[in-house]
């Protein structure tokens, strides 16, 4: 974990678990240990609640309606934008474009700068630890224009080799687009390093921030990163929900994503003219009980601080690498120095779909399979992993019962 300075707190955590109300129930007659938060985080109460006191106070649709209740969901809806540019520390709220989550931010990039801007034969550089959010849209844009996709290998341990990414900049490298952590081997990249160098060569850089936004403190002024994308559901926010943020500069000059309502500022049959930033990119009617839930979720970290959860998460990470390293039949994968709340394994002999369905059974929810990094697997020679992955309402006491999970399991096949 980085950042973590004196000034941390610690967190009652057994009084935070009450404000989430999945996490007390029984699976399969134990109680559920949650693992599976890099996938998504669970809600708690205040979320859960904004999205009933939207519906049942004041639904109404925003924007354009001068009555009560639409005034109402307009100054809440606009405020999450505001808390969105503050937790990111963006120079203005206009530069905060609500979309359905990370993946959708990339396609509006792609979609929009990438059509606009990208030549034949220009280089998109990613990363080979990239979520396939991260690749298919830039592949598609490179089939289209007859550009050219290069992919920055990555050490055993799973960090990116510098030397190789410098080697693979040049004056035709026009974007730079990586993942600040990684979803599968939970490594956090050197983002500032990459983005300075990508800038030396005059490559604009996005920043798949979809599992570091829970965890890493956040500026995207001091990164001067050009975009940067993420979802509000590994936030403790709700799915289907997420932002982009982008320079004014770039947003200003990329043409709409989508047409339709919201986005214009006059149509006829002629001709129509386009709506400033931010609504340019918000054609239709939003999802605004989500975006006001998303608020909460934002409100939930800001009240306990980034850094207190990253000290937490960085605790149980700590202390379940350990167990795990202490069982000779379990190979970690992703061993890098700075690391998010991620543990991806493996048992030698035991298909990684039989560790998750025997967790299961015991109660325990981990993630297996290719964790939508497929082409990572590939460069580990493995189909896929187990991945147990750490939130703020873990405990020690749920790393030991996956402990002994794991040790019955390997106790029953192996024999
Ligand atoms: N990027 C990373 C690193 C992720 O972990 C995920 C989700 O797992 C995504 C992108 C896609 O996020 P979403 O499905 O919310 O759009």
């Amino acid at each position: 974990m980085s950042a973590i300075t004196e000034e941390i707190q610690k967190l009652d955590i057994t009084a935070l678990r009450k404000e989430f109300p999945v996490l007390n129930q029984q699976i399969n007659g134990k109680p559920l240990v949650y693992f599976d938060n890099a996938a998504t985080s669970q809600k708690p109460d205040v979320v859960i609640k904004a999205i009933e006191e939207y519906y049942q106070g004041y639904n109404a649709n925003i924007h354009r309606g001068i009555h009560t209740l639409a005034e109402k969901a307009t100054k809440a809806f606009e405020d999450t934008r505001e808390t969105l540019r503050a937790f990111l520390n963006a120079t203005e709220k206009e530069e905060i474009i609500f979309t359905k989550g990370t993946t959708e931010s990339i396609n509006l990039v792609a979609g929009s700068y990438g059509r606009k801007f990208i030549r034949e034969k220009d280089e998109i550089i990613i990363s080979a630890m990239e979520h396939h959010s991260n690749i298919v849209p830039w592949q598609m844009l490179c089939e289209e224009k007859g550009a050219v996709l290069k992919v920055i290998p990555v050490s055993e341990k799973g960090e990116i080799l510098m030397e190789a990414y410098e080697e693979l900049l040049s004056e035709r490298t026009k974007i730079v687009s990586v993942v600040y952590a990684s979803n599968s081997l939970g490594t956090i990249n050197p983002v500032k390093e990459l983005i300075d160098k990508a800038h030396d060569k005059g490559a604009i850089v996005l920043l798949d921030a979809a599992q570091a936004a829970a965890h890493e403190e956040i500026d995207v002024q001091t990164l001067d990163c050009d975009f940067l994308a993420m979802s509000a559901h590994k936030v403790y926010g709700p799915t289907g929900m997420g932002a982009l943020y982008g320079k004014r500069s770039l947003l200003e000059d990329m043409p709409p994503y989508q047409g339709g309502g919201e986005m214009i500022k006059d149509v006829s049959f002629a001709k129509t003219t386009y709506n400033d930033i931010p609504y340019k990119f918000e054609a239709g009617t939003p999802n605004i009980a989500d975006v006001v839930a998303f608020r909460e979720a934002i409100h939930f970290v800001n009240r306990l601080g980034k850094k207190n959860i990253a000290a937490h998460e960085a605790e149980i990470l700590d202390y379940a690498t350990e167990k795990l390293q202490a069982i000779p039949d379990i190979r970690l994968i992703g061993t890098a120095d700075d690391k998010v709340s991620v543990l991806s394994f493996v048992i030698e002999g035991i298909h990684h779909f039989d560790i998750g369905q025997m967790l299961d059974a015991a109660g325990i929810a981990i993630r297996t399979g290719h964790h939508c990094t497929q082409p990572l697997m590939n460069e580990f020679g493995l189909e896929g992993t187990a991945r147990a992955s750490f939130a703020v309402y873990n405990t020690k006491e749920e790393v030991d019962s996956m402990v002994v999970g794991l040790e019955k399991i390997i106790k029953f096949l192996k024999q």
